[in-house]
């Protein structure tokens, strides 16, 4: 048997034809290296966000505007698929004028009645005008039903043996709607009856990423960006050799590029610092993504399928020693700070407990906490619940919460037992003003809140400190290198 290799496409890497295409030379390039990929794809770029727009707009009542944005998605999937079938891809430029000639009467017959399917659930929507996190999920699941369809079929008649399997026949989870928690040993016999057999024969199975069904065959999601979630746990499941996540970046880098452009590839990184990374926002991956692959031991590897060449970053157990602090800077914005106020509260048996549970109860995680002698201090990203919480904790104690609040987090496993690190950190940023501290328990990263609208500053002032002469065996040194060589000479 071949060495089975889960390969995952993000939203960019199948946005169009093009990029469907640069998708599938890079899974037949692995199969020419003796690999036996089983592919995992998201919905085309910004779809799942259009299918949000359009179950909001039914579930108030405009009709005509949610069927005007599947309208517009319709005739974008259409366009895709008829580029993609080899009638067009045989045109000169790939350039089709109009894809409904009968050459594509197949192509458009399947996916005009997954688009009738879904119009009438949204018409229906607009009737009741009642958006329950079931029917969310029925609706945002046809972004990956259509993805992976399609895709399989370009695979399929690109020699690469594509065969689509509906991710919710693998994918059980729980029915916690719009974050459902998946169900590793249902998982695990799903996947032998459904993409192993395929696998065997050397077929590329295509799944959509991110949906997933109750035992009972109720559509599930695993929440936003869970695609790569999805990658690891059908990697965990069929114990795979490795996890790819392919995306538009050359891995896990120093920063968020689109934030700070000096940002370096992080060439080799820990599972608990990718993990730490990931949780507290670096989008390139989602959190629940490391476990199952820290589980069964299997190496994860973060690639740009706009730069298949470039090695991307590796996430294993053990990192090598690296001479720099931190690895990578991240950001969660869109926080709310929660002061809890109590006069009396100081060391009161039972208080803590009774804060925790409204935030329990309502079913909200909290980002980082810090208590004075008077108050408590928590933070939360969400913002609808925030009214109910409140009125809940001002049962306890007086009550102010702030919205527009970023947490920085810097994360590196060398950071253990460093002296005058804090320091560094602080005096990069002495112009911005910090509103909480926290060293994670982990000890590998070192978080503090901020306003909003300075994280983006923030983040530039601490990379030119701590990433000016990082560790080449550790980041990609050489590239900043090449960037600068080519300015120079221009
Ligand atoms: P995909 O659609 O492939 O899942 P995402 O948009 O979810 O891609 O994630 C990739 C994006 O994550 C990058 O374009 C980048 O802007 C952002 N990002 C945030 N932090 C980091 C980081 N530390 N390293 C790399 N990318 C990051
Ligand atoms: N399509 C889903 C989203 O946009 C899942 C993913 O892309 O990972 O959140
Ligand atoms: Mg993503």
């Amino acid at each position: 048997m071949k060495k089975l290799v889960v390969m995952k496409f993000g939203g960019t890497s199948v946005e169009d034809a093009v990029a469907i295409n640069r998708t599938a030379s890079i899974v037949s390039t692995r199969r020419n290296q003796g690999v036996q990929p089983i592919v995992v794809v998201s919905a085309m770029a910004k779809v799942t966000d259009q299918l949000l727009a359009a179950a909001n707009a039914a579930s108030r009542g405009d009709r005509n505007g949610a069927l005007a944005i599947t309208a517009r998605l319709r005739s974008r999937h259409k366009e895709v698929a008829c580029r993609l079938t080899a009638q067009a891809a045989a045109k000169p430029g790939n350039d089709c004028a109009d894809f409904t000639g009968p050459e594509y009467a197949e192509t458009q017959t399947w996916i005009d009645a997954e688009f009738d399917a879904l119009d009438e659930i949204l018409r229906g929507l607009a009737a009741v005008n009642e958006l329950t996190p079931r029917i969310s999920d029925m609706i945002v699941s046809y972004g990956e039903r259509l993805s992976s369809r399609m895709i399989a079929e370009a695979f399929a008649q690109r020699g690469l043996d594509g065969v689509h399997v509906d991710a919710r026949h693998c994918i059980i989870t729980d029915a916690q709607h719009g974050k459902a928690i998946p169900q590793d040993a249902l998982i695990a016999e799903r996947l032998k009856e459904y993409v192993l057999p395929h696998a065997y024969q050397g077929k590329t199975v295509v799944m959509g990423g991110f949906i997933g069904s109750t035992e009972k065959g109720v559509t599930t999601t695993l929440g936003r960006g869970g695609s790569d979630f999805t990658a690891a746990l059908v990697g965990g499941g069929i114990h795979a050799e490795a996890i790819e996540i392919w995306t538009d970046v050359n891995g896990i880098m120093t920063a968020d590029p689109r934030v700070c452009p000096d940002a370096l590839r992080v060439k080799t990184i820990s599972f608990e610092e990718a993990a730490e990374l990931a949780y507290f926002g670096a989008k390139v991956l989602h959190p629940a993504t490391i476990l199952p692959a820290v589980q069964k031991n299997i190496p994860v590897l973060v690639l740009n399928s706009r730069n298949p060449e470039n090695e991307g970053t590796r996430i294993i157990s053990l990192a090598p020693s690296c001479r720099s602090p931190f690895k990578s800077i991240a950001v969660k914005k869109k926080l709310t700070i929660i002061d809890v106020v109590a006069s009396r509260m100081l060391m009161t048996h039972g208080y803590l407990r009774a804060i925790f549970e409204v935030f329990d109860k309502h079913k909200t995680p909290v980002d980082m906490v810090s208590t004075s002698e008077v108050s408590v201090s928590l933070t939360v990203d969400t913002t609808e619940k925030i009214p109910e919480i409140a009125a809940d904790l001002s049962k306890l104690a007086d009550v102010k919460y702030e919205g527009r609040k970023a947490l920085v987090c810097m994360v590196g496993e060398n950071i253990r037992g460093q002296n005058g690190i804090a320091a560094r950190v602080f005096g990069a940023i002495r112009h911005i003003n910090i509103r909480m501290i926290s060293q994670g328990a982990s000890e590998i990263n070192m978080s503090f809140m901020i306003e909003e609208e300075d994280a983006d500053e923030a983040v530039r002032s601490l990379h030119a400190e701590f990433f000016e002469d990082p560790d080449p065996e550790v980041f990609d040194v050489e590239a900043r290198k090449s960037a600068a060589a080519e300015t120079t000479v221009r």
